[in-house]
């Protein structure tokens, strides 16, 4: 072999094997030789190339390349920017993937410097591009980072700072990149990042540890910071990231939520309000110390379970509250009772007590939260006013009796004379003795209703003639017409002298609020079972939301204190007693500035 064979022969292989792909052609576009490289990047093999002539190639005039090799005909060599090819387009190979490519064209010359072949080299770049798109992505995703993200090396200087960190720390990238970490760490805490490097080197990373940094002006920083080792490819460990979250604002909450939660505890403990907390699906129930004290409990030798808590209401109570917490956790009460519990020491008390119940998306009850408070001694404020009230109007009533009695004498004796004035003056004193009658029998009404002691007297009578007999006794005491026209007999058993009570206090509350108005209309009606008694008037009306209270003792709709009507809210309290104490019903309608109708119910006296 000669020693330019022998070159011929090293070239032929260098080039067969060279790894970036190489494929020479002629100025008419032949290819006339390719590398293994070549071979591999567009999948096909020199021998199935045919008549395809590279001048023609629609791909390389697509991407521009055909300028390039145009340009490389008139003998410059020139480097391609990276372009993205379709090898599909190109050769019609199947299987062949999309690629980014460099490539780099140059011509070669004969010995006479004429130009006769060209040569395209390819490198695939597509890894690289790719590894490159990743990794611009992740710097973006870094940068653009709320948190604080920052990478050190092992000697603890700073190597990476991003928008986020330039925003906690006051510091940028270029003031800050080369320094010491130590640079964000507090002076008391430097011996913290001895602690950390140790860590990081044994590759253990750090998560969410909660600590505090020094930003460039000087003021402290909470931060929770999670460090990872930053390992090569080798898996050594070169440094640390750290990802600072920026928590003062957490713990700005955490505290005002802790003050508020104490703020509450001092409160309720001021009102000696107990807490309990009843988890309905586990059965658990929690109190807090002051449902142990009120009950009088010790929290060491008492377990709060239901039947525990059950044992301690009084008997006559019991059911009631039970049937209540069974309606309110199907909706249909609210949860609010007062009763009475026995202590453990055998001491009686009242506790008034209110709930909340959480239902989940099923309707099912979960949860019930509740507070209660001790209220004996407003018991013990109302009983004593109720025995006020119930000795005041005993003590009063011999007296308006014997006034009364004597005032009735004197007009007697004054009619037998002509003394014009005295006649009148005795009159008055008659009609406001009266008054005061009719408000100590009120008085005594309410003390006999809440010690259970009003007492009826049924008797058969025909309820057309009571209304009747009641008109005939009010009619001459007002301006207003008192309608009434039904003589129908409808018997009724009930107590004659209650429910005639019923119908002056319905009636002459008709008559004292519609002021304006000129008659109040009676109706009487019967069902299979019932009479049903309506008072109408067209007075002032009751708003909705007040329709219910109307019933309570001393509840009265304007404001008592401006005296526009006078009264003491008892009436319909006694009402409604009386009536439901004959097994009626008393009830309304009504509405605001559009007058009212009450009605009451009695069962027929079939006999
Ligand atoms: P009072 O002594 O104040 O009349 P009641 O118990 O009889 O007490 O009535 C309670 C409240 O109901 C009254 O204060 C009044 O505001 C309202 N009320 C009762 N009857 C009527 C009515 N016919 N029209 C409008 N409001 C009424």
């Amino acid at each position: 072999m000669t020693e330019t064979t022998d070159s011929l022969f090293l070239f032929k292989t260098i080039y067969r094997q060279t790894p970036v792909s190489t494929q020479i052609f002629t100025t008419d576009g032949e290819t006339v030789m390719v590398n293994k490289a070549w071979e591999k990047l567009w999948n096909v093999k020199f021998e199935q190339l045919g008549s395809y002539n590279i001048l023609q190639d629609q791909q390389l005039v697509a991407t521009g390349t055909m300028e390039y090799i145009k340009r490389g005909f008139k003998g410059e060599q020139v480097d391609l920017p990276v372009i993205r090819y379709d090898p599909s387009q190109t050769v019609a190979i199947k299987g062949a993937r999309e690629r980014w490519l460099a490539a780099r064209i140059y011509p070669i010359k004969n010995n006479k410097g004429k130009i006769t072949h060209l040569v395209l080299q390819h490198e695939d770049v597509t890894d690289k591009k790719n590894n490159e798109d990743t990794l611009y992505r992740l710097a973006a995703i870094i940068e653009s980072s709320y948190d604080a993200i920052i990478s050190k090396n092992l000697e603890g200087i700073i190597t990476s700072w991003n928008k986020g960190a330039e925003r906690l720390f006051g510091y940028t990238a270029g003031e800050i990149i080369g320094k010491h970490i130590t640079t964000i760490i507090p002076k008391e805490l430097r011996k913290e990042e001895a602690e950390i490097i140790s860590k990081i080197k044994r590759g253990i990373p750090i998560k969410h540890y909660e600590t505090v940094r020094v930003k460039k002006d000087g003021n402290y920083v909470e931060v929770s910071l999670s460090i990872s080792p930053i390992k090569n490819n080798d898996g050594v460990i070169m440094g640390a990231s750290k990802i600072a979250r920026d928590i003062s604002y957490q713990k700005k909450a955490e505290a005002a939520i802790r003050e508020s939660e104490e703020r509450l505890r001092l409160a309720l403990d001021a009102g000696q309000i107990g807490v309990w907390d009843w988890d309905i699906e586990k059965n658990t129930l929690t109190w807090t110390d002051n449902v142990y004290k009120i009950h009088g409990v010790n929290r060491k030798n008492f377990e709060i379970t239901f039947e525990n808590f059950k044992n301690l209401i009084h008997p006559d109570d019991v059911n009631r509250v039970l049937k209540l917490i069974e309606k309110s956790l199907l909706k249909e009460a609210e949860f609010a009772v007062d009763f009475r519990i026995i202590t453990p020491k055998g001491d009686l008390k009242w506790v008034t007590t209110q709930a909340e119940i959480s239902h989940n998306k099923n309707g099912k009850p979960v949860r019930m939260l509740g507070a209660t408070s001790d209220t004996t001694r407003q018991k013990q404020i109302e009983q004593e006013k109720s025995d006020f009230i119930s000795m005041a109007s005993h003590e009063l009533k011999t007296p308006i009796t014997g006034m009364k009695m004597f005032v009735e004498l004197l007009s007697r004796e004054l009619a037998k004379t002509s003394l014009e004035k005295p006649i009148h003056f005795a009159n008055r004193i008659m009609e406001q003795t009266d008054k005061l009658t009719e408000l100590t029998n009120d008085l005594l009404d309410v003390t006999r209703i809440e010690t259970g002691k009003l007492q009826l007297k049924k008797e058969a009578f025909n309820i057309s003639h009571l209304i009747q007999e009641t008109l005939d006794t009010l009619q001459p005491t007002t301006t207003h017409t008192l309608h009434f026209k039904n003589s129908k007999i409808v018997g009724v058993a009930a107590d004659r002298y209650r429910i005639y009570q019923v119908l002056v206090n319905l009636i002459t509350n008709a008559i004292k609020y519609s002021p304006q108005g000129n008659k109040v209309e009676i109706s009487l009606r019967t069902t299979a079972s019932e009479a049903i008694i309506g008072i109408k008037d067209d007075g002032i009306g009751i708003a909705k939301n007040k329709q219910d209270k109307i019933f309570e003792r001393l509840y009265q709709v304007t404001d008592p204190k401006l005296k526009t009507y006078p009264g003491l809210g008892l009436g319909l309290y006694i009402t409604k007693e009386i009536v439901e104490r004959h097994n009626g019903k008393l009830w309304l309608k009504s509405e605001h500035g559009k007058g009212s109708t009450f009605y009451f119910s009695l069962s027929l006296n079939k006999n």
